[in-house]
């Protein structure tokens, strides 16, 4: 057995050991114009750009089929992509879904999966153009790619954000996680006493949130119908505080954000004090809200305050490596990189 030293992942975190395994990688196509570390890489073809971006969802890790219903998971795998492919301010062209499967599954079951998977590619305007099927020893397993287009001028990346800019957010943010709090506690009251009728009358919002998002394509449109091409974009999947770090880390730029200006619902702020939890952890580090962040020049502030479902969050310094969080009474804090499972270890 070897005696080399090993380290633990936790010891370099989602973000690190990413940066870790890839930063040995030489570019070697000139057509590669953005690899790892946005969300979605860039090939570029001259006036227009492909963009490819991949995730993948895991039973046990990223959902529950206890609670999750299959139709409902089949549109969530590819929505989440499009949602990276959105938030390149690119167009999403096609999709293609791999699926590892062990016998639980019936051929209904999956068609259900399907289903789900057509909704989102006729709502999106999207084509399935192939994908892989095997079995799976250790649940269900899926992985979605997708491949979009942009005009190169119009491509926003995690690292075009230019001091002073304006930080945008869309929607509210935090209620996905307060929607996958309810459904786990319904689940292990169920769990305690099989008689348990789990109770998510009155929840419909934040359910919905968790278990159906909805990228936000139409404040795209209503940014350019405005005229207004964002410096940086990156969607929230991670939660606000961690995607922030993402661009001021990749435009070497600080960040301040006003905490009474984070949007929140008014479900979720009802569903946090159930729990006892201040909302704007929710919003800050719950993540799976598939909402946009993104930054406007200064001089874009009347028109963008005026698209609904946007709020002006706070703004873009120059004090590179200073994320802050400012309160009510003019304190402010750190903003921490959490990511990936920083939940379950804060609980
Ligand atoms: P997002 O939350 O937008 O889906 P991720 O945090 O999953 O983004 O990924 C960040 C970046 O790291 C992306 O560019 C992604 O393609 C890249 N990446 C993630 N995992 C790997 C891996 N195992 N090998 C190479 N690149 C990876
Ligand atoms: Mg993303």
């Amino acid at each position: 057995m070897s005696t080399e030293k090993t380290r633990t992942i936790d010891e370099l975190g989602e973000f690190g050991l990413i940066d870790h395994l890839t930063s040995g990688f030489i570019k070697r196509q000139e057509s590669t114009s953005v690899g790892v570390g946005d969300d979605a890489a860039v090939v570029d073809h001259g006036a227009y750009v492909q963009v490819i971006t991949t995730d993948m969802l895991l039973e046990g890790v990223h959902f529950d089929l206890v609670y999750t219903p299959l139709k409902h998971l089949g549109y969530k795998a590819v929505v989440v992509n499009l949602s990276d492919v959105y938030a390149m301010n690119a167009a999403p062209r096609q999709i293609t879904v791999s699926i590892g499967i062990s016998g639980k599954f019936s051929v209904e079951a999956l068609e259900e999966f399907y289903e789900g998977v057509k909704l989102a590619c006729e709502k999106f305007n999207v084509d399935l153009v192939g994908g892989d099927t095997t079995g799976s020893m250790t649940g269900l397993v899926i992985s979605v790619t997708a491949i979009g287009t942009a005009l190169k001028k119009e491509l926003t990346l995690r690292s075009t954000a230019l001091n002073n800019q304006l930080i945008c957010v869309t929607g509210d943010l935090g209620a996905a996680y307060m929607g996958l709090k309810i459904l786990e506690r319904e689940k292990q009251l169920h769990a305690e006493d099989p008689g348990f009728q789990p109770e998510l009358t009155g929840y419909d919002y934040i359910l919905e949130r968790y278990l159906k998002p909805e990228p936000r394509v139409d404040v795209l449109l209503a940014l350019k119908e405005a005229g207004i091409v964002p410096g940086a974009m990156i969607d929230i999947s991670d939660g606000l505080s961690s995607e922030l770090l993402h661009i001021c880390k990749a435009s070497e730029c600080g960040c301040q954000v006003y905490d009474e200006r984070i949007p929140l619902a008014e479900e979720t702020k009802e569903a946090a004090a159930e729990f006892q939890m201040e909302p704007l952890v929710a919003a800050l580090h719950g993540g799976e809200d598939y909402e946009l962040l993104f930054t406007v020049p200064l001089s874009g502030f009347d028109k963008v305050s005026s698209i609904e479902g946007v709020s002006v969050i706070g703004n873009i310094t120059d004090k590179k490596g200073s994320a802050l969080l400012v309160g009510n009474d003019g304190g402010t804090i750190q903003l921490q990189a959490q990511g990936w499972k920083a939940l379950a270890k804060d609980e």
